[in-house]
């Protein structure tokens, strides 16, 4: 071995080890890869786990006596969070590596990994997690076996580097443990056991196969009380304020301080999901009870409740595909490999076949399902032949069900037993004629609070690992936060108010529109904070003027506010020692803003411009002063 890297020369009769497949998922895409490189495995008859980094200790990755003596490599998937950070998941690992008491060089001598890091590289810390956990793995004496980076601005989006990088990884393995006489390689249209797989329980009714459902601490029972469309109806952007209380005196006040998030696990369609149901030939079923099925641990696995009251896990297909899987959001590449066995037309198993292939195949494939946002359902709908068992529902049909995120835009203090969000309801267009709509945000925009049959909704209330308000209430607050940005910063001054830290001098905010007739979020209830004198706040508003008339000239946006308010803001941020807050979304937005700040150093500060630069990342970032919370 030389460099850390395993010679793949040392090739030797070693036992093949174990692969363990270790995934940090954001929004489940590593989850989605770690299961690619594990089918992968599974055709090169490697032994494989795929684990979640959460379920995952430190002492996992050191090798102990009674692993089999095959020994085993570790494959890291790891997303890149919001700011360059971990996904949430990855927390408790990341500090178990970080420990000051672990020896550099020998801690994890037998381990070898691969790792590949999920990033965009239009955003300034691209893979910055995966790089700071392959150098502490290097450090603590790990050899690295491969190394990847996937970039969701290649032009075949992370499978530009994905596959390249699968590819080296099982070129290496299989010179390093060569095949066993006798023994191929799977070939691809050969389907593979599932992983997870759906089972329809005997009969429909019989209790004694059921689980408890999975539990959640911090998940409470909520009323929807509020459904209200704060832009105007002719506006092309629907963003929506939802308000929900806990149901009865009995129950506690809900736990949450402000900044922190709530998150709700969408359903999907009644209609639509029926719809699937037919066309997979699963209608006769769809009332029978099931259960998932982890064919790695041989258990089966605890759904999420579907009522506060169940204490059995009695779920239906039919429940299973409106809450527990993904048919209508947009697809991800592993969907062609996994339909392909099942196609029963020779022209469909040969499309899809040609989704598989390198080269001009994989660049049909992202222009037809990827690019396009194309859903499993709708592939589904098109290939027609594809006939599936429903034991493949959990692999096949878009994967887990993820709760989406939303920032809580109410005060604990003010509100204890509510809490308010602020949404804007995903759709746009793509080459396909039909718009696409965020799953979650069309859920919610269809329920009804005066429908006595609306059911009460599960709601996680989750600590922002970001937003924080400063122990000391007398510190001012710079907050900056065009469109829906607002939502959390609404929740942050709402409580500084209620904590008696109101006042004009200690709270700026700085919002964002784009005409002050039809997008202007809740801004009556802005100027009324402003005229008491709560809070200083400025609109930029980018396409009209105060009166709603079309603007003339330059647009304007939050930076260019900001930066018209350069000297005061210079004095909150250098003498009072102000707090910086950065919410919305994550497209060129926040980067505007650093820089509105490194020009207000200069121009107001007399710093140059490198040390404008050490200020912000010094004195603010470094001094947990800049808290940026930005989504996509
Ligand atoms: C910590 C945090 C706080 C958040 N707070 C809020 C908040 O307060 N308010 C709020 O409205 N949102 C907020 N979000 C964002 C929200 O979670 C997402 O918008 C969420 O994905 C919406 O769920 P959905 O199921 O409706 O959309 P999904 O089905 O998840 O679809 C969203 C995806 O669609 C794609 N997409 C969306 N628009 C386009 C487009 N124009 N072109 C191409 N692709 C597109 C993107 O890939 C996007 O990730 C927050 C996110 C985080 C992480």
């Amino acid at each position: 071995m030389s460099n850390g890297l395993v010679d793949a020369a040392e090739a030797s009769t070693a036992p093949r080890p174990r692969l363990r497949i270790i995934y940090a998922s954001a929004t489940g895409t590593a989850q989605d890869l770690a299961y690619r490189c594990g089918r992968l495995a599974q055709r090169n008859h490697f032994p494989v786990r795929i684990d979640d980094v959460e379920r995952v200790h430190l002492d996992d990755l050191i090798e102990h006596d009674g692993d089999g003596g095959g020994g085993h490599v570790v494959v890291f998937l790891v997303a890149t969070a919001g700011n360059g950070s971990f996904p949430p998941s990855a927390t408790s690992l990341w500090s178990q590596l970080l420990s000051s008491s672990l020896p550099l060089g020998s801690t994890l001598q037998r381990l070898q990994f691969a790792i590949f890091g999920l990033g965009d590289s239009s955003y300034p810390r691209f893979c910055w997690p995966e790089r700071m956990m392959r150098k502490r793995l290097v450090d603590l004496g790990a050899k690295e076996v491969e190394r990847g980076e996937g970039d969701e601005q290649h032009y075949l989006g992370l499978d530009g580097t994905y596959q390249p990088f699968l590819a080296a990884l099982f070129d290496r393995l299989n010179a390093q443990y060569p095949l066993p006489l006798g023994m191929e390689i799977l070939p691809d249209d050969v389907a593979l056991p599932p992983t997870l797989e759906l089972r329809l329980l005997d009969e429909c009714g019989d209790e004694s196969q059921l689980l408890a459902p999975a539990a959640s601490t911090t998940t409470r029972w909520l009323r929807l009380v509020k459904n209200e469309r704060l832009t105007s109806p002719d506006h092309f952007q629907d963003v929506r304020l939802f308000e929900f209380e806990v149901p009865t005196d009995k129950e506690p006040d809900l736990n949450f301080i402000a900044g922190d998030v709530a998150a709700l696990r969408p359903v999907n369609d009644l209609q639509s999901c029926l719809a699937l149901l037919d066309r997979l030939g699963w209608t006769k079923d769809k009332d029978r009870f099931v259960q998932v099925w982890d064919t790695q641990s041989q258990r089966a696995i605890s759904l999420p409740a579907l009522t506060p009251t169940a204490t059995k896990s009695q779920t239906t297909l039919l429940d299973y595909i409106q809450h527990h899987v993904t048919p209508f959001s947009a697809l991800r590449p592993s969907l062609f490999p996994l339909l392909r066995p099942f196609a029963t037309s020779d022209v469909e198993r040969e499309k899809l076949a040609e989704f598989c292939t390198p080269g001009e195949g994989y660049e049909d494939a992202m222009e037809y399902g990827v690019r396009t946002k194309r859903t499993v359902w709708e592939v589904l709908d098109e290939f027609r032949s594809v006939q599936l068992p429903v034991a493949r529902a959990a692999e096949v049909l878009g994967g887990e069900m993820r709760e989406r995120e939303f920032s809580i835009a109410s005060s604990p203090s003010l509100t204890p037993r509510r809490i308010q969000l602020l949404v804007a309801i995903v759709q746009y267009r793509t080459r396909i004629r039909t718009p696409r709509r965020g799953v979650a945000t069309r859920w919610l925009a269809s329920l009804d609070p005066s429908d006595p049959t609306t059911p009460l909704i599960p709601v996680q209330l989750r600590p922002s690992t970001i937003l924080r308000l400063p122990p000391d209430d007398s510190t001012p607050i710079i907050c900056v936060g065009p469109g829906t940005g607002v939502a959390p910063l609404r929740g942050l001054i709402l409580e500084r108010i209620a904590r008696g830290a109101g006042g004009k001098e200690r709270n700026t905010v700085f919002l964002g529109c784009r005409s002050a007739r039809d997008d202007k979020l809740l801004g009556d209830e802005w100027d009324q904070l402003h005229a008491q004198g709560h809070v200083a706040v400025h609109w930029a508003i980018s396409r009209t003027n105060q009166e709603g008339k079309p603007r003339k000239g330059a647009r304007e946006y939050v930076q260019d506010v900001l930066r018209r308010q350069g000297e005061a803001v210079w004095d909150q941020i250098l003498l009072e020692g102000a707090w910086v807050y950065i919410c919305g979304s994550s497209g060129k937005m926040p980067e505007g803003v650093r820089e509105a700040v490194l020009d207000i150093a200069e121009e107001h500060g007399g710093l140059e411009r490198d040390q404008a630069e050490r200020f912000v990342s010094e004195r603010l970032e470094a001094g947990g002063r800049w808290r940026e919370e930005c989504w996509s």
